[in-house]
């Protein structure tokens, strides 16, 4: 499909290129043979005045065969300056179709992946729960308990695909751009705290929040959401009765925050992937109970950027990971 567009593409800017080096010739031509005229009648005018009639006639005959001469060979210039034009038009322009092309090519490309993605996500809970209820369905003597067992499973999995669904949309929404205004980032990351409270008792941790109060240029409930993304991430990845600690540095016109947990970690070959749609580490798929998407950190990312901001990552694995978001200071 994309080639042909280039094609097409290519054959458009050509014909622009050719219009305009014809129009170009043309007038080129033109100008130059009347040039060229003008010049020989100004000749003749003055031999005209001490050449005899015979000798008159033979000089312009002769200066005719020269202009017609000098027109053919203007015109065998022009030619070939055309189709020099059209050799190296038709190159550039082929290579403009392609340059101009790339960047659709590319995000239709990681639109059709992510389709593709989300699809094989939405599948793995869907066809859990058709096989579960086809199983049951055959049992002729299915008691009460594994009825109750059933359904406990099915709404599981339900969830997984409401999380999965949410994310979706969470990613979605992120293409319109926010309405920025002075927030104190101590408030958001305060937020995110009591939002992951319970996930965090749970694994009897402790979140040491040593942030002060600190105004950037924000929306308070999406910096909320990031940091609860990468408070929920600490949790998740972290073993109980550990300690996540969140501090803060003013540097120049931006100002860091930091969540640093004491967690398994992430290995150097998967650092760079990790904000990437749908990735997982490879010991995170396999860790029980740590189930996720691998979309947190895309949401995350998409947030700081559209705060203006970045995010980094420093891991030790089986020491832990601190993730730093710097944003523009308000
Ligand atoms: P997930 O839903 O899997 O948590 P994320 O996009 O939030 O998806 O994270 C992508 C991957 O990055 C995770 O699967 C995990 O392997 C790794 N990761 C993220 N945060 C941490 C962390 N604090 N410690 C260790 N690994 C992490």
């Amino acid at each position: 499909m994309f080639h042909s567009a280039a094609l097409k593409l290519t054959l458009w800017y050509l014909a622009i290129i050719m219009a305009i080096s014809l129009i170009f010739s043309g007038l080129l031509y033109r100008v130059s043979s009347q040039e060229l005229e003008h010049n020989i009648n100004r000749q003749l005018g003055y031999f005209n005045n001490f050449l005899g009639p015979n000798d008159i006639n033979i000089y312009n005959n002769l200066r005719q065969r020269q202009l017609n001469e000098d027109r053919n060979r203007l015109k065998g210039n022009l030619l070939i300056f055309n189709l020099l034009v059209l050799a190296g038009g038709g190159a550039a322009s082929y290579w403009l179709a392609r340059r101009t092309l790339e960047p659709i090519e590319r995000a239709l490309e990681s639109q059709s992946r992510f389709a593709a993605d989300a699809s094989h996500e939405l599948r793995t809970p869907l066809t859990a729960i058709q096989a579960e209820n086809e199983v049951a369905l055959r049992n002729k003597s299915l008691t009460k308990a594994q009825a109750t067992g059933l359904l406990r499973s099915n709404l599981e999995e339900v969830a997984k695909l409401k999380a999965l669904s949410e994310g979706l949309l969470r990613l979605a929404s992120g293409s319109q751009p926010l309405k920025l205004q002075p927030v104190d980032l101590s408030e958001a990351v305060n937020l995110a705290i009591e939002r992951q409270a319970k996930a965090a008792a749970q694994k009897h941790i402790t979140i040491k929040n040593k942030l002060a109060k600190t105004l950037v240029k924000g929306d308070e409930e999406q910096l909320a959401e990031l940091f609860s993304i990468l408070i929920d991430n600490a949790i998740k990845y972290s073993p109980s009765k550990t300690d996540i600690e969140i501090t803060g540095q003013k540097q120049g016109s931006e100002t860091k925050t930091k969540i640093t947990d004491h967690g398994q970690g992430i290995s150097t070959d998967e650092l760079p992937r990790i904000f990437e749609r749908f990735y997982r580490a490879d010991s995170s798929r396999t860790k029980d109970g740590a189930g996720g998407y691998g979309l947190g950190l895309a949401i995350a990312q998409r947030i700081v950027s559209q705060h203006n901001g970045y995010i980094s990552v420093e891991s030790k694995p089986g020491s832990g990971s601190a993730f730093t978001v710097s944003l523009p200071k308000s």
